[in-house]
């Protein structure tokens, strides 16, 4: 079959051996569509690779299958093991990339998100991928494939606004309208949010934060997002704030930008090696909640309900996989959204 290998800086699109026939617990899906994500872009940033060890390295003599790339995908099952059997062959899906094992301590405790001992499924930027069967949601009726690849993303924005705990009528501030701030920001106005402000460099995505419900965008570059905030904020600041952009710099301007009492819940990977500072007052003065995300425990059967009642269309465009390197540069360049590589 046909998929987008890891290759040092990048990725080569070739043939590899197709995953077997699933095993017991196990579903094959044909691959109809998979998202690029922000946490993958890293690989080829050298805002990440440098000085790490982690990000861009290669490790040798791994199994061509654990290279390939991609874990935000839709699709329609060609296979199902012997145990399965709450799904056929030929109904349409999206994934969860990730089984939590059940059994660590964490899993035993309602914290899935950090598993010990994760079944991680094959890759998807690719013809057919290989699934626990606990990793594959059905797709509703009225939900294309397209905006069900959407799904895995959705949940990290549900986690992040679960963070927040965001209450009816809060002011929230978005830093950063990428596919997660965007998606964020319509979490957060289903959960109640009554103004929000977005700050994004890229005019498009700007344009986009309006179109979707934003009350104000603001260019952080070339505006005062500060003057921006002290009017929408009437001066407290806002009560949930988060920053979905990944630079150290704007994780402490969005705890300048949170009122007394806030909540900043912080969405971003940031570069290795990098500090987050703010006042040391911020934590008395203003009883400031910083949090962080990881994946989305949790999130996944919430998120299939919202997949057909919110603006996911506008964030999609559609790109051969053949293309998967081109894209990776338009996206760190900011041009397009949520882009859906086509095996
Ligand atoms: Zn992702
Ligand atoms: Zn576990």
């Amino acid at each position: 079959m046909k998929a987008a290998v890891r290759i040092e800086g990048g990725f080569s699109v070739q043939e590899v051996p197709e995953p077997p026939e699933p095993g017991p617990d196990q579903v094959k899906v044909k691959i109809a569509y998979c998202g690029i994500c922000g946490s993958e872009l890293h690989s080829i940033d050298p805002a990440y690779t440098a000085g790490s060890s982690f990000w861009g390295k290669i490790p040798q003599g791994v199994d061509i299958s654990r290279l390939i790339g991609g874990h935000e995908a839709s699709g329609t099952v060609v296979a199902v093991g012997s145990n399965v059997n709450w799904i056929q062959v030929g109904e349409r899906v999206a994934m969860n990339f990730r089984t939590p094992c059940g059994t660590c301590y964490y899993c035993r405790n309602m914290m899935e998100h950090f598993c010990e001992r994760p079944i991680p499924a094959t890759g998807s930027y690719a013809e057919y991928a290989l699934y626990h069967a606990n990793a594959v949601y059905k797709l509703p009726e009225n939900v294309s494939l397209e905006v069900g690849a959407v799904l895995e993303p959705l949940t990290v924005a549900v986690h992040a606004v679960d963070q927040a705990e965001i209450k009816p009528g809060h002011t929230v501030a978005i830093l950063g309208a990428g596919p997660i701030g965007i998606l964020i920001l319509e979490v957060a106005l289903k959960a109640g949010a009554a103004r929000v402000l977005v700050s994004e460099p890229v005019e498009a995505r700007r344009a986009l934060a309006s179109r979707l419900g934003a009350t104000i965008v603001v260019d952080p570059v070339n505006e005062d997002l500060l003057k921006a905030a002290v009017i929408l904020g009437e001066g407290r600041g806002f009560d949930r704030v988060f920053d979905a952009s990944g630079k150290p710099a704007v994780a402490r301007q969005s705890c300048d930008l949170a009122a007394r009492g806030g909540v900043v819940v912080l969405v971003a990977v940031y570069p290795p090696g990098t500090d987050i500072s703010f006042p040391s007052s911020y934590p008395g003065g203003k009883e400031l909640t910083v949090k962080g995300t990881l994946i989305s425990p949790y999130c996944f059967p919430r998120s299939v309900n919202l997949l057909s009642e919110l603006d996911l269309e506008p964030l999609i465009s559609i790109r051969p996989l053949e293309e998967v390197n081109e894209v990776y540069h338009d996206l760190l360049a900011g041009r397009g959204m949520k882009v859906l590589l086509k095996p």
